[in-house]
């Protein structure tokens, strides 16, 4: 009899024939993974471990079903579903006896005691201000304007919350690098550099090209041109895979932490539908589904992601982040009610969820997601701009938004090395 994995991914490749090239793909833009990287892993977890990663984390809900099979010793990956390809990996007897996981960070409480007033000290921290701004705003969906206002560029808003986080986290002891540091891209392709790789994913994905280009933000056709696919790899995916390879190869932090601001669709980016509701949530990377799973890139990095225990890092980051950005914004939590991402431990604000930024950064990673951009107290703040002190906005006496963000984002770094290393002996 064939064995269980084997067994499913025959059952793949004669049930979805058509979907053959769809069972063995993989991600746009990146490279078969390097399934090698894993050997340096036999023996540094414990079944029971590697199952609540699994269950609780990465893959809720049996997401890994018919990929990772766990066995009594060992877990049974499939590198490629078609042709079968497998890894095995060992797992160790007992949590005493597991070697150490190979990685190039440091966790929290792995580092030595610090002074109360520089609870950051030798820390390596990456700041990833989301989105480009500048004259690619429109471009990537992040620019809306409503008649001569000043318009709203996410891009632009999370450099600027980055610029006010970064000498603060120094004055504390941090090492602090930007992921980038100006609004221009961090991608060396351009749009039309990427269009045969458009090309590609659309015959993958069965749409059929209507036309080379579009015309205009309201051409209701624009998602099956070929410039439209192109601007989403370039401002997407080939912006996330270089900003991850700074990660990666140069800047090596301890923890990322990735800066963005909540919107809602507004519809139409000249006149823009106002939200009710604002809220705050943190992310942490896991929730992959049975669909992502079947990417061997993504399988790969989920298990990488597992393997280095970045989960214990990004929730003890996370939770405290949380706390301090609700209490220097007083924004309620937000929940998922779809699958794509489920509660990571009991803080209400904390989410695990697999984006592309939190799955290949090589590091524990904390997404930030507070305000609404198109709620109407949100876009008075973000018009009255950046200042010291308080002035009255929308009928309030008010911080600026930006400081307000950034002092969230200081005091949770903060509480979140102080308290773990003031526990060390
Ligand atoms: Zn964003």
């Amino acid at each position: 009899m064939l064995p269980r994995l084997i067994r499913f991914a025959v059952v793949v490749s004669l049930t979805f024939v058509c979907r053959v090239a769809f069972a063995q793909r993989l991600s746009p833009l990146t490279s078969a993974p390097d399934w090698a990287r894993l050997e340096a892993f036999q023996n540094t977890i414990t079944r029971a471990e590697f199952l609540r990663l699994l269950d609780k984390v990465y893959a809720p809900g049996g997401a890994a079903a018919g990929v990772i099979e766990v066995r009594e010793n060992e877990a049974v990956i499939l590198k490629t579903l078609t042709p079968p390809e497998m890894f095995v990996l060992r797992f160790a007897k007992a949590a005493k006896s597991a070697k150490a996981p190979p990685r190039n960070w440091r966790a929290a409480s792995a580092l030595p005691r610090a002074k109360a007033n520089r609870p950051l000290e030798g820390v390596k921290l990456a700041l990833d201000p989301g989105h480009i701004g500048g004259d690619w705003a429109l471009l990537e969906g992040r620019s809306f304007q409503r008649g001569k206002d000043t318009p709203v560029r996410e891009g632009e808003m999370t450099l600027l919350v980055a610029k006010l986080v970064a000498p603060k986290l120094r004055a504390l002891g941090a090492e602090v690098s930007f992921v980038r540091d100006a609004n221009v891209p961090a991608s060396p392709f351009t749009v039309d550099a990427l269009r045969p790789a458009a090309r590609k994913e659309m015959q993958i994905l069965g749409i059929a090209a209507s036309r080379e280009n579009y015309d205009g933000v309201h051409d209701p056709q624009k998602g099956d041109t070929v410039q439209w696919q192109a601007e989403r790899l370039f401002y997407r995916v080939a912006e996330i895979h270089e900003r991850a390879r700074r990660v990666r190869e140069k800047i090596r932090p301890d923890l990322t932490v990735c800066i963005h601001f909540n919107g809602t669709d507004w519809r139409d980016p000249e006149n823009p539908d106002f939200a009710e509701k604002e809220d705050l949530h943190v992310m942490v990377n896991g929730c992959f589904s049975a669909d992502e799973l079947r990417f061997d890139d993504q399988r790969f990095e989920m298990l990488l992601r597992l393997l280095t225990r970045s989960h214990s890092e990004e929730l003890a980051a996370a939770a405290p982040m949380a706390k301090a950005l609700a209490a220097a914004t007083g924004l309620p939590p937000f929940t998922y009610f779809g699958g794509n991402a489920v509660r990571a431990g009991s803080d209400t604000y904390v989410w695990a969820r697999n984006l592309l930024a939190n799955r290949i950064f090589e590091c524990p990673v904390v997404y930030l997601e507070p305000y609404c951009m198109n709620t109407e107290l949100t876009y008075a703040r973000i018009q009255a701009g950046d200042y010291e002190g308080e002035r009255e906005v929308a009928g309030k006496m008010r911080r600026s938004i930006f400081r307000e963000y950034a002092d969230g984002i200081v005091a949770g770094l903060r509480d979140h090395y102080r308290t773990t290393r003031s526990a060390k002996k």
